[in-house]
């Protein structure tokens, strides 16, 4: 019996369904009746019986609301391909003839827009969602009660489509569940993006953070300002090997890409129709090189300038006191705002040096004008000018921990990567954080020894740390504490050059951050998430994910590296 089997046993030998009523006591495999779900659900209380998905299944919905029909569909495509059954779906005022029926209904009295109740039995299956989201989260749980056969993108030869008996009550902890990707560093196309959505959802996660611009290239078409696309989007050749370690070596090959504003509409589409809020990333005032090769003229010292080759950190910023520069940002963000419906846009904020700043004699007269102490204001004057044109928007700011110096632009949200200090500082000044420590939420980090793994930036994160992050620290008091609106896990690339290494870095430390930011911290428990991941594996093998297999490594290498 190998260790899976050995689980299987485990976790049933635990749960009452295998005390089945003589009536519909028939051979079913023990391995097709388990509950293994991840995120944790708030409430697993299993029942008698299971419920069977045929061909004669339908999938009703309780009313004819656009958004619960579209996950009914969402629903019937899915488990149509897999099981080859042309499911379909109806309107149905009531639950009748719910035997062999998939209920899907709206009460917002179950509380809150993203909850809901899973009820499956012989009866029937239903799901109940608080809103359609909660009926969409309703329908990922359902898709993680199915054999992990229900993933395959082609029809299975199956004897039995069983969904255990159960009933789930379940709601996320946090409003905010973040994943970001870095697609200046290396580019990712639109259908990269699009699995790296759908895992998202199969996770709960419902925000995408696209880092949009970066010094080494600029990936979103702005039709104001063509040469965005057509320079600062390439760059003439890349490090090979890691940025810190000279001397320097070059690969000789040009690289780049950037989203069309269409194929960007498209994504956001996509994402909403997973409901997933997409939010850009427009990096100011640094990590701006590419846009300053572009557009030197934006620079304190108007250049020439050349989109980076080489990871790090450069004194090359947007210039704080010339005026064309907000007219660029403006115009930029005319743009985005139109191609974004999300009310957040992240403006970065982080890793600007002051040096060309302290000798540029526009930045200057600037600080002498607006009576600036020091450039640290002046960086805060730049970011509250972006924020107050925003909000003519009707969108806010997020930035990263860096906006606290030198004063917060006065509705701004901070997102804690150097740490939790500056989430802590944040929420006490009462403004609302997202948690995203380098320590515990940063995916480009090593997982297991240097030397065994592809080359890295650096740091060591296994799936135990991440599992281990509490986002809302002990130093705040209530009311500070509802300031934290969640938590999100970064995937810087620039040792990630390609959408398998992609998700060997995410899979599974996703699905621990997805744990961390939808079930409660009482419920949280390490050794549980450990065995549930060891059958989740199945599923994400399923989904042709090339995660790091932490099962297969610990056999490999000994149970230090788990
Ligand atoms: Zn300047």
């Amino acid at each position: 019996m190998n260790r899976k089997h050995l689980l299987v046993k485990l976790l049933l030998t635990s749960l009452p369904v295998l005390l089945l009523p003589a009536a519909c006591r028939e051979k079913v495999p023990e391995s097709e009746l388990v509950i293994n779900i991840v995120p944790q659900p708030a409430v697993v209380a299993p029942q008698e019986g299971y419920f069977r998905l045929g061909k004669n299944t339908a999938i009703a919905i309780g009313s004819e609301e656009p958004k619960l029909r579209e996950v009914a569909d969402y629903l019937a495509g899915h488990l149509s391909r897999a099981t080859g059954y042309d499911l379909k779906v109806r309107e149905e005022t009531r639950e009748k003839g719910a035997k062999s029926t998939i209920f899907l209904s709206v009460d917002p009295r179950i509380g809150g827009e993203e909850a809901y109740v899973l009820q499956s039995g012989p009866g029937g299956l239903t799901i109940t969602g608080g809103s359609p989201k909660g009926v969409f989260y309703g329908v990922q749980t359902l898709r993680q009660l199915l054999p992990a056969d229900i993933e395959s993108p082609v029809p299975v030869e199956r004897k039995n489509w069983l969904v255990p008996g159960v009933r789930i009550e379940d709601a996320p902890r946090f409003s905010y569940r973040g994943l970001h990707l870095d697609v200046g560093r290396h580019f990712f196309p639109v259908p990269v993006i699009k699995k790296y959505l759908d895992l998202m959802a199969y996770h709960k996660i419902n925000t995408f953070h696209w880092h949009l611009t970066e010094d080494q290239g600029w990936r979103i078409e702005i039709r104001k300002f063509p040469k965005l696309a057509e320079v600062a989007a390439f760059r003439n050749e890349t490090l090979v090997g890691h940025g810190a370690r000279p001397p320097f070596e070059y690969d000789g090959q040009r690289y780049g890409g950037f989203y069309t504003q269409d194929e960007v509409r498209e994504v956001v589409a996509y994402a909403a129709s997973l409901n997933i809020d997409v939010m850009p990333e427009i990096e100011m005032p640094g990590h701006a090189q590419a846009a300053l090769a572009a557009y030197p003229e934006l620079g304190c010292t108007g250049g020439p300038y050349e989109v980076v080759t080489r990871w790090g950190v450069f004194d090359e910023v947007f210039c704080a006191g010339n005026e064309e520069v907000f007219a660029f940002l403006e115009g930029v963000l005319d743009e985005v705002v139109e191609l974004f419906p999300y009310k957040y846009v992240h403006i970065g904020g982080d890793e600007c040096p002051k040096t060309r700043w302290e000798k540029c004699p526009k930045c200057q007269a600037r600080k002498r004008q607006e009576g600036l102490k020091d450039e640290h204001e002046l960086q805060s004057y730049f970011i509250q000018r972006v924020e107050k044109y925003l909000l003519t928007k009707n969108r806010s700011i997020i930035g990263w921990d860096e906006i606290l110096e030198g004063g917060l632009a006065p509705q701004a949200t901070v997102m804690s990567w150097r740490g939790i200090s500056g989430g802590i500082e944040a929420a006490r000044q009462r403004h609302d954080v997202v948690m995203t420590p380098t320590t515990h939420m940063y995916l480009d980090y090593y997982q297991f020894d240097p030397d065994t793994e592809p080359l890295a930036i650096g740091g060591f994160l296994n799936l135990e740390k991440v599992y281990s992050f509490e986002p809302v620290p002990a130093e705040l008091n209530e009311e500070e504490a509802r300031h934290i609106l969640g938590v999100q896990a970064n995937v810087w690339t620039e040792y990630i050059k390609t959408p398998e290494h992609l998700e060997y870095m995410v899979y599974p430390r996703a699905c621990a951050l997805a744990e961390v930011a939808w079930t409660t911290a009482g419920q949280r428990n390490w050794d549980d998430f450990k065995l549930r991941m060891m059958l989740h594996y199945d599923r994400l093998r399923a989904l042709g994910v090339n995660f790091c297999d932490l099962e297969e490594r610990s056999m490999r290498m000994g149970p230090r590296t788990m």
